[in-house]
């Protein structure tokens, strides 16, 4: 069995195969992918012809124009969004920050000056680490950066967005949780979208970071015929929170150039959570997102009200429809 060194060093790649997508793969995913044939495996990270009609833009969150300093994204008043690195394990086809990932290296000497941009914006106290992948970085690199920023007395929580337990689960050791767990108010949101991700060494690598204490979340974006199904977020969700990861965020995949052919009807969405609510246990819904360039992130699902009429609220679900009145 390879290292996760090992693992990054010998990623399967086919740089620009298919109109200008590129192949990324852990040897871990490609055997996953091989041996399972899995369709929605296939469709997240090999690239297909289907995806080459681009009519969306690079930058559909227009994060550029919300980046003060070098890869540090302020986009709402509370929190801040810090690009580590643009590498990930595997390329996923559908990456809302592709112009990122698939564009060489980032020159990350500029990391005192973010951290200057913290300590002047006191008003930010949710700092989210994110790339690319962060945890792709040495074990000393990504904790070097975490640890400076918990210096920040106004930082109340730091976040990392990750896919790696997916992509190449062995990079979850011991070195690297025992330094994780000293982290304060680290929460650590895991990148997940099918069940077929969910192989036994996934599910281990998770769970030695939720029995180290440290808390996880899961995002996961609605992808056509990948996982816009009831039974198949059912599924998902209901074995996340059997790992000790609450199901924080299903977002509608941005309109992001590439991902053309992943979006999906966000109805789908809407009725797949409204329904789930009352399927599973509350703790396994997450909420259903749009992110807009004009306004940030809405929340479309779970919702109740179908309308309001003075001091009547006509509240609905997929049982039907009831009244409340306000007094
Ligand atoms: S792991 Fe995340 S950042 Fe990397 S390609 Fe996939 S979606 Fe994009």
């Amino acid at each position: 069995m390879m290292t996760w060194e090992e693992e990054l060093q010998n990623c399967i790649t086919d740089r620009q195969s298919v109109c200008k997508q590129n192949l990324h793969l852990t040897p871990y995913m490609d055997k996953l992918i091989k041996s399972t044939h899995s369709a929605a495996l296939q469709r997240q990270f090999i690239p297909h012809t289907s995806a080459c009609n681009f009519r969306f833009s690079n930058d559909y969150l227009r994060e550029d124009e919300y980046t003060p300093v070098p890869n540090l994204i302020h986009r709402y008043n509370s929190k801040a969004v810090i690009i580590v690195t643009n590498q990930c394990a595997c390329y996923c086809q559908f990456c809302t920050r592709q112009r990122i990932t698939r564009n060489g290296e980032i020159c990350f000497d500029t990391f005192e000056n973010i951290l200057d941009y913290l300590r002047k914006h006191p008003e930010i106290v949710d700092v989210l680490v994110t790339g690319g992948d962060p945890l792709v970085l040495k074990t000393n690199k990504i904790i070097t950066i975490l640890r400076e920023i918990e210096k920040i007395d106004s930082v109340k929580i730091i976040r990392i967005g990750t896919r790696i337990p997916i992509t190449l689960p062995q990079r979850i050791d011991k070195e690297l949780i025992k330094e994780l767990r000293t982290i304060r108010c680290l929460y650590i949101n895991i990148h997940i979208n099918h069940p077929d991700e969910l192989t036994l060494d996934s599910k281990n690598a998770i769970l030695s970071l939720a029995n180290a204490g440290i808390p996880l979340g899961s995002q996961s974006v609605l992808l056509k015929r990948v996982n816009d199904d009831y039974n198949v977020l059912k599924n998902l969700f209901e074995q996340l929170i059997q790992i000790k990861v609450k199901p924080y965020y299903l977002y509608q995949c941005d309109k992001v150039k590439g991902c053309e052919d992943f979006v999906a009807d966000i109805r789908k969405g809407i009725d797949i959570i409204n329904k789930l609510c009352n399927q599973i246990s509350g703790f396994a819904i997450p909420k259903f997102v749009v992110d807009t360039p004009e306004m940030g992130k809405m929340v479309l699902a779970p919702y109740s009200i179908n309308r309001i009429d003075k001091d009547t609220f006509y509240l609905s679900n997929s049982d039907g429809l009831c009244c409340y009145k306000n007094n």
